[in-house]
């Protein structure tokens, strides 16, 4: 193509892809593997899709010609009445990802800066390189991984818009404290939002001594909550993540938003999946199971490991990250490795007992 046409900004230019978790038919094509490949690398539910979420979605298949209610109105009740807050305080996206863009799109200008842990989930710092804005890496906390409350606060400037914390944290699994959350708050000049990102907070809901980024809301806090249905209820193929956050923020995210953007299947499968109380259980149930069958295996194998509070787990195998990823790949098995940020270290999504004892077996034979 003539290069006057390819000129664009350096905002799309800059820009580094996001790299996904394999997708499993691409691992067996690649590999020509014939047997199971078992996926333990985006943090999907390994018990699959709400039942009753799946359920619902009978009832839709026959409107699907129709567009989607723009507005998420059921699934909007739903959720307010879940978290107790207004209609008016949420904003549903095509998974919290989008939500992510749109308050790079609302929020950030050229010469704005946002702060993140380093390393943490990629899609911060995209949201901020296609807004022309500058991320301010912070390293976290060496050794256990968490993050750095007070660098944080003390890499606070006027240019400072948004604050980004996941909590529990990805890639790492860590959580921060309330003291943390409060360090934060105080810092933050006129202008920024703290931007909570509980992707995995359903993990950890039933622990009163961490921070709820609803809480901090309710409190009149600079609070943006994200919360997403991809993780704890299984329904990452349909994308549904939403934000909480003061009304008037709201309505100043929702300028950006694209009319239908949330489908109506992923709608449905949504509102039924909030109140499958069953299902959300033995999830929670089969991930503290899984994570103590895994740090069982970690222990007998030598290996230490970051605590975590949400549904993976790294692990450090003392071998290069690549080398350990390739290796368990052509076992069939998916994690994530992060080269760059944690050389010896591998991510791991809980599985099933069976899925984890057959990583945990590939694992000890890649070792040795
Ligand atoms: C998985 C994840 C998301 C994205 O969730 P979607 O709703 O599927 O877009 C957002 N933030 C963090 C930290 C995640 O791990």
């Amino acid at each position: 193509m003539n290069p006057e046409r390819l000129a664009v900004s350096d905002r799309i230019s800059r820009l580094i892809p996001y790299q996904p978790g394999k997708p499993i038919d691409e691992v067996k094509r690649e590999l020509g593997i014939v047997g199971d490949v078992i996926k333990l690398a985006s943090n999907e539910n390994p018990l699959g899709p709400s039942p009753a979420g799946i359920a619902a979605l009978q009832t839709v298949l026959p409107t699907l010609a129709l567009y989607p209610d723009g507005a998420c109105h059921t699934l909007r009740l739903a959720v307010a009445k879940k978290h107790g807050v207004s209609p008016d305080s949420l904003i549903f996206g095509n998974g919290s990802d989008e939500v992510i863009h749109l308050l790079g799109l609302t929020f950030l200008e050229p010469g704005d800066e946002i702060i993140v842990g380093d390393p943490t989930f990629v899609l911060y710092e995209a949201a901020a390189t296609l807004a022309g804005a500058t991320t301010v890496k912070v390293p976290l906390t060496p050794g256990d991984l968490r993050h750095d409350a007070a660098a944080m606060a003390a890499a606070c400037t006027e240019k400072t818009r948004l604050v980004f914390v996941a909590n529990p944290h990805n890639p790492t699994g860590s959580v921060i404290s309330k003291a943390d959350v409060e360090t934060l708050l105080a810092a933050l000049p006129p202008r920024a939002f703290l931007v909570l990102d509980e992707a995995y907070a359903e993990y950890v809901e039933d622990d009163p001594s961490l921070p709820r980024a609803l809480d901090y809301l309710a409190a009149g806090a600079p609070v943006i909550c994200l919360r997403t249905f991809s993780k704890l209820y299984g329904l990452a193929g349909f994308r549904v993540g939403y934000a909480v956050a003061a009304p008037d923020v709201i309505a100043l995210l929702n300028q950006g938003r694209s009319p239908f953007n949330v489908n109506l299947a992923g709608q449905v499968a949504a509102t039924a999946a909030l109140t499958d109380t069953e299902f959300i259980a033995r999830s929670k149930q089969n991930n503290d199971e899984g994570i103590a069958q895994l740090i069982a295996g970690f222990q007998r194998l030598g290996l230490s490991w970051v605590p975590t509070r949400a549904n993976f787990i790294v692990v450090d195998t003392g071998r290069p990250a690549k080398a350990m990823f390739d290796a368990l790949l052509k076992q069939g098995i998916i994690v994530r490795a992060f080269p760059k940020d944690l050389p010896t270290h591998l991510r791991v999504t809980i599985g099933t007992p069976e899925q984890n004892a057959r990583f945990l077996e590939a694992l000890e034979a890649c070792l040795s």
